[in-house]
């Protein structure tokens, strides 16, 4: 590790999930209309202006299919245009990818470079799993594809039990849920930035790891999922547990800027307990763990920034 001693660097990143993911997670039904674009038409434009007022260049994480859409295409490039950081969340977002082979594994990481590139100019130096899940197969991909750095590990036990019993309802419910549980052994990784073993949750000398944050102590899962549903107290409570490392890999995803009534989403709020707080109180409690976090010395910097220090 070569971060000068004492410096504090925080990043914030975007997994740009379109709708039909979370209609997949819900074992839901895909929806047509406006609602099927509203992470790209909608809750992205909120996220590039959120980062202009807050002066903050962020990593956004794209599901390469998803720019085969001529105006998904044009916001990313203008993402890019204005600084931002365009990284890879797979091709086609598998939920069960490390459930694949091999070959599709390295289809999916490869093929979601390559459309990056040609949206960029640039081969993507970072990597986001789809659901968080990783294992050796997906590092031997992101190797041989060229990639910096990865950022899907996120080694949180409470988040680990609520997706567990989260999967459990939706099948009591009788839908299927196209999420996947990975194996607990990822609680046992480091929470700070290293370099991956023989096994990915252990140290080597392998790909840099950038860990989704957790806080200090009980390792609590500091995402946007969680801060945009609690209070902004609560948000600020749980920016000040990460204080300390020497990494914030502040992670959100689109749907956090989203809005139930004029993204009409309406049908999704009762799966999605975010999409039931307005997006005023959203963007105030993301800001308020911004602020929170440079009143103790953190500065923002892209993922791929971050990346070179470590
Ligand atoms: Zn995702």
């Amino acid at each position: 590790m070569n971060a000068t001693a004492r410096e504090r660097l925080a990043s914030f990143s975007v997994d740009l999930d379109e709708i039909p993911c979370y209609a997949a997670i819900h074992g839901l039904p895909l929806p047509s209309g406006r609602a099927r674009h509203a992470i790209y038409d909608e809750a992205l434009p909120r996220y590039l202006d959120f980062f202009d007022e807050a002066g903050i260049r962020a990593t956004f994480f794209v599901v390469g299919a998803d720019l085969e859409r001529p105006e998904n295409l044009a916001r990313i490039r203008d993402a890019h245009a204005r600084g931002h950081e365009i990284a890879s969340h797979s091709h086609t977002h598998r939920y069960d990818l490390t459930r694949r082979d091999r070959a599709f594994v390295h289809e999916e990481i490869e093929s979601s470079a390559r459309i990056l590139a040609d949206a960029t100019g640039a081969r993507p130096a970072g990597f986001r799993a789809p659901g968080y899940t990783v294992d050796e197969v997906v590092f031997e991909a992101l190797e041989a594809s060229g990639y910096a750095y990865d950022s899907s590990v996120f080694p949180c036990p409470a988040y680990y039990v609520a997706k567990a019993a989260a999967m459990l309802a939706i099948r009591l419910r009788g839908r299927e849920s196209r999420s996947i549980l990975d194996h607990p052994r990822v609680l046992t990784a480091p929470a700070d930035p290293y370099r991956v073993g023989a096994r990915y949750h252990r140290r080597g000398d392998g790909m840099l790891e950038l860990p989704v944050a957790v806080t200090r102590g009980l390792r609590l899962p500091f995402i946007g999922t969680f801060v945009v549903l609690g209070s902004e107290r609560a948000a600020r409570s749980l920016a000040r547990g990460m204080v300390g490392r020497p990494h914030v890999c502040f992670e959100t995803h689109g749907i956090d800027l989203a809005c139930a009534e004029r993204d009409d989403l309406a049908w999704l709020r009762p799966h999605q307990p975010d999409l039931r707080v307005s997006l005023e109180t959203k963007r105030a409690r993301l800001l308020a763990v911004v602020e929170e976090l440079r009143s103790h010395g953190y500065r923002f910097v892209r993922l791929d920034e971050a990346a070179a220090r470590f």
